[in-house]
């Protein structure tokens, strides 16, 4: 059994093909409508999923306001240097362990939410991101796919100028600017994918084929960073986690995110973002000339 979950405007919703459905409104209540607090009743959702044949849906998804999948997640993780060939030519040594920062939560916005850039020097990440349904610590890695309620696909929005402004470099300001954790369209449960390790995954500016791959060349897969994480951290129903960019940023060749941009993301068997950049007023803390 399987489920794709989505915020509309605010409410949790299962999605069938191009419809969705409002959660509470088809569980007659069981469900409020928070997206986290669905993420605490896997099995509810998975039950309300295999009937939506019969239920009348709440709209299409075209015309929707769609919002980042979870609602206020306590913690947003993301991993770098998780792809060999990103590694590679960001001239460093691939990591023995998982190289994590955190994004703040608060820059987290939904699938087709404008990015507002303060600096020429903007750059994409397509991401594939996991979000956490039964909370754990000490998560054995054979265990760890067990407490993922959805995988989505995600930006991790990096202003490479904050990013490495101060030394050692700190990611985490660089990559929380508001709007700069594009994340959705939905949760697609794990069951839902025919392999959930392999997924293509593609960033396109405009017409543009910037970064290609597939989530089997993790250097650390989804399994081994929720291990990794949850010897630290408890992990919490809704927490979100970036794993990782493939080779392709903009920032190698100078090519940054423009005014009007199209960035458009996907990811094999969930789905698609597409943000339109805005270039908007500077910020002041650093010299971008
Ligand atoms: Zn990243």
């Amino acid at each position: 059994m399987s489920f794709k979950l989505a915020n509309i405007a605010g409410r949790a919703a299962l999605v069938e093909g191009e419809n969705y459905y409002d959660l509470e409104t088809i569980s007659n209540g069981d469900f409020d409508k928070d997206t986290t607090n669905a993420l605490k009743n896997l099995d509810g959702l998975m039950a309300l999923s295999s009937e939506l044949s019969k239920a009348e849906p709440s709209g299409i998804l075209k015309d929707a306001n769609i919002e980042a999948p979870v609602s206020a997640p306590k913690n947003c993780y993301a991993v770098g240097l998780n792809y060999r060939n990103h590694a590679e030519e960001a001239g460093m040594d691939i990591p023995s362990s998982p190289m994590v920062f955190t994004k703040h939560t608060t820059c987290l916005v939904g699938p087709n939410a404008n990015i507002e850039m303060r600096s020429d020097h903007v750059d994409y990440e397509a991401e594939l991101v996991a979000v956490i349904g039964i909370p754990g610590k000490d998560i054995l890695k054979d265990k760890a796919w067990d407490h993922v309620a959805g995988l989505c696909v995600g930006q991790d929005i990096s202003d490479r100028t904050v990013q490495f402004s101060s030394k050692p470099p700190q990611f985490n300001l660089g990559k929380s600017f508001d709007t700069f954790g594009p994340m959705g369209p939905y949760l697609v449960s794990p069951d839902a994918l025919k392999d959930k390790d392999s997924l293509h995954i593609e960033c396109k500016v405009n017409e543009e084929i910037r970064q290609k791959d597939n989530t089997n060349d993790l250097i650390f897969n989804v399994a081994s960073i929720i291990s990794y994480l949850s010897e630290i951290v408890t992990l919490n129903t809704g927490d979100v986690i970036f794993t990782g960019t493939p080779g392709g940023v903009g920032v190698m060749e100078g090519k940054f995110l423009k005014e009007g941009d199209i960035v458009t993301t996907s990811i094999e068997g969930i789905g698609t973002l597409k943000n339109e950049c805005k270039r908007i007023s500077n910020h002041s803390g650093v010299n971008d000339s």
